[in-house]
């Protein structure tokens, strides 16, 4: 059995709001697992439950083969990391990273070497005798991380550790709590609505929205092979540039006509044939004067190694990633190809997979 299942979990808040609308999802032990959605979406609040601050309406929680739908939160083996962790001002740095540890009746030698081990870790040495209005935002944050992570409970519960911290401090401290992760081996789940976030640390990503799970998958499934248009377009940066059209079969080769009509593409065989939305991502369209897609370029995205090319096309607005950064010409015509290998057909009217 996995380590923590959720099975059939609803919470409907007193004020009636349906936050979570029966989830079911398994975690096994040491996983990193990514809640990901946007705003509302009920990750914050699928997190409190597992944590017990919030008891479920409906379904049940098992953590280590143990029913904790209706534990109190102080039972259940958890790390909460949330986004302000507050430091103790009077105190210095090592004794805030060892708090917990201290609280939980350590021995001072065992805390000492453990403050030793993780403050060298995360870069933290030459702080530890400071107090915490001598650092930086940054750095102070990193310590609240420290003592957070000092602890190994059964789970970590992170939600939006980084929300505060400028883009740089964000990509290293993301290192860091995977490395860190990686080491301690504590299951982790974590909140992000942070797609760029979710696909750089997870082992599993599971796309929430409108309280339900979207798709589960690693970070390749998920950006490869999207269960449903939301996933594909909100995972992703740009999202999936969609055409909409109908698939269907001529001697045996289905093939994908826009809606326009005068554009056909060989696709992979679908589950199901009719109308359909075909979706390709940036990276795989190509500039080919033998391409089936016309269209001329509206604007460029300069992103330094690598260029967004926004285009008007005859089955609508398409956006090209290139290699170049040779700036085209606003209003230039080109003709396009698609990688045949990286189509998703999604079903015109329930917008899933085919
Ligand atoms: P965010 O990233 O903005 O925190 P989220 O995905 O974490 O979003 P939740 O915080 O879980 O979403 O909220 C899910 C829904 O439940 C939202 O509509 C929110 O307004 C609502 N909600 C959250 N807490 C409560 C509460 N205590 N009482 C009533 N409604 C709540």
């Amino acid at each position: 059995m996995s380590f923590l299942v959720l099975a059939n979990v609803e919470k409907t808040y007193g004020d009636g709001t349906r936050a979570v609308r029966g989830i079911d999802l398994s975690i096994e032990k040491g996983e990193l697992v990514v809640l990901l959605g946007p705003s509302g979406c009920g990750k914050t609040t699928t997190l409190r439950m597992i944590a017990g601050l919030e008891l479920a309406t409906g379904g049940s929680i098992r953590m280590d083969d143990n029913d904790v739908t209706l534990v109190r939160p102080s039972r259940r083996d958890v790390g909460m990391v949330f986004q302000f962790y507050a430091l103790y001002p009077h105190l210095t740095v090592r004794e805030n990273i060892g708090f917990p540890l201290r609280a939980a009746g350590g021995a001072p030698k065992d805390i000492r070497n453990r403050v030793d081990e993780i403050a060298a870790r995360m870069d933290l040495v030459k702080f530890l005798s400071s107090y915490p209005k001598q650092l930086s935002g940054g750095d102070q944050q990193k310590v609240s991380l420290a003592r957070a992570i000092i602890r190994h409970p059964a789970v970590y519960l992170m939600d939006e550790p980084l929300g505060t911290l400028d883009a740089d401090q964000r990509l290293a401290m993301r290192e860091l709590i995977r490395a860190e992760q990686l080491a301690s081996k504590v299951t982790t789940i974590y909140v992000t609505h942070d797609q760029e976030e979710a696909m750089s640390l997870a082992d599993r990503i599971v796309v929430m929205e409108g309280g339900r799970i979207r798709q589960v998958g690693t970070p390749a499934e998920v950006y490869d092979h999207p269960a449903d248009l939301f996933v594909a377009t909100f995972v992703g940066s740009p999202g999936m540039n969609f055409i909409p059209g109908e698939v269907a079969e001529e001697r045996g080769s289905p093939f994908f006509s826009s809606k326009s009509g005068q554009v056909r593409i060989d696709v992979p065989r679908p589950s199901r044939f009719g109308q359909a939305t075909l979706g390709i991502r940036c990276e795989h369209l190509h500039e080919d004067p033998r391409g089936p897609i016309a269209g001329h370029v509206l604007t460029e995205e300069y992103l330094g190694n690598a260029s967004n090319v926004h285009l008007h096309t005859e089955v609508g607005p398409l956006i090209m990633r290139t290699d170049s950064v040779s700036k085209r010409a606003r209003g230039a015509d080109l003709r396009l190809r698609l990688d045949q290998t990286q189509i998703s057909l999604f079903d015109a009217s329930t917008e899933q997979r085919l």
